[in-house]
């Protein structure tokens, strides 16, 4: 069946009376009573048994998982307190002292930081690669610890797609676990476990969920057993997900194709309006025919997703200027959800990195970062228009 169709039937299990409840039931218990100590001892063994305790699993967070594992095409998932609760969960559970991680120079700066950390207190060495040609990660790989890749399908907030079919594939070859973080396309756009990945990342609290208002994240294995290798560690960090976050996702996510129509369409127009708006000097879209990735984006996604950037002419001044000067649009730090958000890079999500850091990721000093809603775009582009004055 197409995605939209998975996506409004989502898993759902029987009631014990037989029938189906539409809407997946919430459970918010912590913990699960049994008449037998076997049972419980058994219901410990994995992932997949009966309910125990709300760290282990729960029944609104498996359906949760289940329909994420369906949508991203993968064997299973794990769901987490947040997005980075589930890039902690995953880094910390696969690597050890000695490895090395391949990862995209554009990257969330909370990525870069756990990354940052893992290195300069577990000797772990981080070496970045930009993510356009699969010869940097077959040469970062002739170091024979080399562990993980890892990617985003679209970067924040540059808009880079990475060439994701050379470098999955070349990791494939080299035995090197991918890891892609797909929040900003979702798996309406893209499903890289199609594309050879092993492990899909995401921030739920973004397109999944869609509204604003909770936090979850997830990892989508391609390989049963590799969820079932993560899965004790991740019980261990405690980021499990919030059975009320996993039930508003899962709220979200019949309407998710739809709303990344709307995110995509909206974003298209702004981009080619603003490309041709005297104001601004660039403009960062990767389906803009002038951006590096276009073809690798034509390619892999199905749209160009709901974030764009731009530099508004006059700097870093000019930048923080226009985030304050929007009203309809709110200055606010996530993206995704359906109402539109501006940021200003430079002094908040990438304020941890130098000018010769900011420069090699690609952010210029005044970039703005917009994550397009579904407002009407007429509405939207008047904001703007007055915005740049
Ligand atoms: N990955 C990407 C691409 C993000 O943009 C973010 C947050 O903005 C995260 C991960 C972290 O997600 P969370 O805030 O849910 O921990």
């Amino acid at each position: 069946m197409e995605l939209n169709t998975r996506a409004v039937h989502v898993a759902n299990e029987p009631l014990p009376t037989g029938s189906r409840p539409l809407s997946v039931p919430l459970v918010l218990s912590s913990a699960f009573a049994f008449d037998s100590a076997d049972e419980l001892a058994d219901a410990m063994a994995g992932p997949d048994g009966a309910y125990v305790y709300g760290r282990r699993g729960n029944p609104t967070v498996r359906a949760l998982e289940q329909t994420l594992a369906e949508l991203e095409q993968g064997a299973g998932a794990i769901a987490f307190a947040s997005g980075m609760g589930a890039i902690s969960g995953v880094l910390l559970a696969l690597l050890r002292p000695g490895d090395r991680v391949v990862a995209q120079r554009c990257l969330y700066g909370g990525t870069h930081a756990v990354l940052g950390d893992l290195a300069g207190r577990y000797g772990i060495e981080v070496v970045r690669i930009s993510g356009d040609d699969p010869a940097e990660l077959e040469a970062a790989a002739v170091h024979p610890a080399t562990r993980l890749l890892i990617l985003e399908t679209i970067a924040n907030p540059t808009g880079q797609v990475p060439d994701l079919p050379g470098l999955l594939a070349a990791a494939r070859t080299l035995g090197v676990t991918s890891v892609v973080d797909n929040s900003l396309a979702s798996p309406v756009l893209c499903r890289p476990l199609e594309h050879g990945a092993d492990i899909v990342v995401h921030s739920t609290t973004k397109y999944l969920s869609g509204h604003s208002d909770i936090l979850g994240g997830a990892a989508v294995f391609a390989d049963d057993a590799l969820r079932r290798r993560v899965w004790p560690r991740t019980v261990e960090l405690g980021a499990c997900a919030d059975p009320f976050a996993a039930w508003l996702t899962l709220r979200g996510i019949p309407t998710l194709p739809l709303r990344m129509r709307e995110h995509c369409a909206n974003a298209t127009v702004l981009a080619e309006r603003l490309t041709a708006h005297p104001a601004v000097t660039a403009v960062h879209h990767p389906l803009l025919p002038g951006h590096p990735s276009y073809a690798v984006a034509r390619e892999v996604l199905a749209g160009g997703g709901g974030l764009l950037s731009f530099e508004p002419a006059g700097g870093r001044e000019a930048g923080r200027a226009f985030v304050e000067r929007v009203r309809l649009a709110r200055l606010a730090l996530s993206l995704g959800g359906v109402e539109t958000l501006v940021t200003h890079p430079a002094s908040t999500s990438h304020r941890e990195l130098d000018g010769a850091a900011l420069a090699a990721a690609g952010i210029a000093p005044g970039l703005v970062r917009m994550s397009v809603g579904i407002e009407h775009v007429e509405d939207l582009w008047a904001d703007i228009e007055q915005a740049l004055g």
